[in-house]
């Protein structure tokens, strides 16, 4: 889908043809402008002067699916009376950009004309207080257009809301169960599809079963040829790595054939298949679909979601699980990883594909992965889970460091950070929260951006940052559980 956003500019009658025209000129020349540096076009609609040219706009991008969210703004004064009924049947993201046309107040030009038609401080003033009174979930920006820092802001609001146009069109393949008895993996799929949209269903694994062994060996051979390209091929049991490329082509076959973007699967449920999906479920992630383990469908849901609110539509954002600490003084440290799965997007080098016996599971031959170390920079783990009644998103930021220790033995993808606002508050923090151990990490998603996109999508949001503690974390998370028992 090609995502667009909607500019409407507020304005009214009162000040004459004139000013309405030079408003419609400067509206069309900004987001003109700007759709040259945001990641998605921003596409002027109308200057609106009537209850019913707002109610129409907001009709027209309720039932456009390109349409990823509107983003007004007011040039001049705009009565809020007259859009009242627009805003109030509003269903996509909203942003109020609280700019100003020009940047400086002229000294010989200002006078009452002037005024007349440059009074945004006073036109946006207003169009934020209709916003606060209807309680919409709003997203208000200021700063001047033709600034970076605010056009920055633009994009990153921007990229959050075409991840609730994903999530709200997300279908999500469940290859068998949950894992037994886990807790945090378990969700209300209604309750799920009714806020986030996805559609949660499962198939058996005898039906993947049937199609990979319908897949051909020409099919096998393209995909070994992009493994060898992109991968160095560390194992002499090529029969291995041919088989995850079976089980990838199958996946990816009932995947596309049911629109689903995310799937999950378990090491307890292999019926007919003889290793876990692992180089198989890494290459699909890397191709953008989600992933979770042991049946989390949940993360699997958000690591499609996140990795579509990334750079280019594919970034750098994937299913992690929080494994062991390094809690020596001055060098306190998570190690994550998976069994098998990890998303080769965030690899610092070229992932070498081996092959290692797998313990856990009812693995008969040994499972083809990529093992690689996970790169440096500033990042965000997220887990959604499920409260009862509703969802909570948390949310916490790390910095991924290059793993301290070579770690030979083991046989799996690797990542290591340190986490704010240290490593053992930010697990009381975590833990206190309910934070599950499965988890999205992403290079490129901003907690800012899952604020807004929990925001939109009107669910709990907790974030762990430099400045939290335990207390002020437990004294918020008292207050959201009354708030979100009364809403
Ligand atoms: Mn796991």
């Amino acid at each position: 889908m090609n995502y667009s956003f909607w500019f409407v500019v507020g304005s009214q009658f009162l000040y004459g043809p004139e000013v309405l025209e030079t408003v419609a000129a400067r509206a069309r020349e900004m987001a003109d402008e700007l759709s040259r540096v945001l990641p998605f076009p921003l596409l002027y609609k109308v200057t609106a002067k009537t209850n019913k040219e707002i109610a129409d706009v907001v009709k027209e991008a309720n039932y456009d699916d390109s349409c990823a969210g509107v983003i007004t703004w007011c040039h001049t004064f705009s009565p809020s009376k007259m859009w009242i009924n627009g805003l109030a049947s509003l269903q996509k993201p909203w942003c109020h950009f609280a700019t100003q046309y020009n940047r400086e107040i002229p000294n010989e030009e200002i006078d009452m004309d002037f005024m007349n038609l440059n009074q945004a401080a006073h036109g946006d003033r207003e169009h934020g207080f209709i916003g606060a009174r209807l309680r919409s979930r709003r997203k208000v920006i200021a700063g001047y257009w033709k600034d970076e820092v605010a056009q920055k802001r633009i994009g990153s609001w921007m990229k959050a809301a075409v991840g609730v146009a994903v999530s709200k069109d997300l279908r999500v393949m469940r290859f068998g169960d949950n894992m037994r008895e886990v807790a945090v993996t378990e969700g209300d799929k209604v309750e799920v599809q009714t806020k986030l949209g996805w559609q949660v269903n499962t198939w058996a694994v005898g039906d993947l079963v049937k199609v990979m062994n319908a897949v051909t060996d020409a099919e096998i051979d393209a995909l070994m040829d992009i493994y060898k390209a992109n991968y160095d091929i560390a194992t002499d049991n090529i029969d291995a790595i041919r088989y995850q490329a079976r089980e990838e082509i199958a996946m990816k076959k009932m995947l596309d054939e049911q629109g689903c973007k995310a799937f999950s699967n378990t090491f307890q449920d292999l019926y007919g298949m003889e290793q876990l999906p692992g180089l198989a479920s890494q290459h699909l992630m890397a191709q953008g679909y989600g992933y979770g383990g042991e049946g989390d469908w949940k993360v699997s849901a958000m690591t499609a979601i996140m990795k579509a609110m990334g750079e280019g539509g594919n970034g750098c954002s994937l299913f992690m699980e929080d494994y062991t600490y390094n809690l020596a003084e001055g060098a306190e440290y998570s190690l994550g990883a998976h069994m098998l799965e990890v998303c080769p997007c965030c690899a610092a080098g070229k992932p070498r594909i081996e092959t290692h016996h797998l313990g856990i599971g009812m693995n008969e031959k040994d499972p083809a992965r990529l093992v690689f170390e996970g790169k440096e920079g500033d990042a965000i783990v997220v887990s959604l889970i499920d409260m009862g009644g509703r969802l909570r998103l948390i949310c916490q930021d790390i910095h991924c460091v290059k793993p301290i220790l070579p770690m030979p033995n083991l046989p799996v993808a690797r990542v290591m950070w340190q986490a704010e606002p240290s490593l053992t508050t930010g697990v009381e923090c975590w833990i206190t929260a309910g934070g599950a151990h499965h988890t999205v990490l992403s290079y490129d998603v901003t907690a800012e951006q899952m604020k807004d996109w929990a925001n939109m999508m009107d669910i709990e949001f907790v974030h762990i940052g430099k400045d939290t503690t335990v207390e002020s974390l437990e004294h918020d998370l008292f207050l959201s559980d009354l708030a979100w028992k009364l809403k």
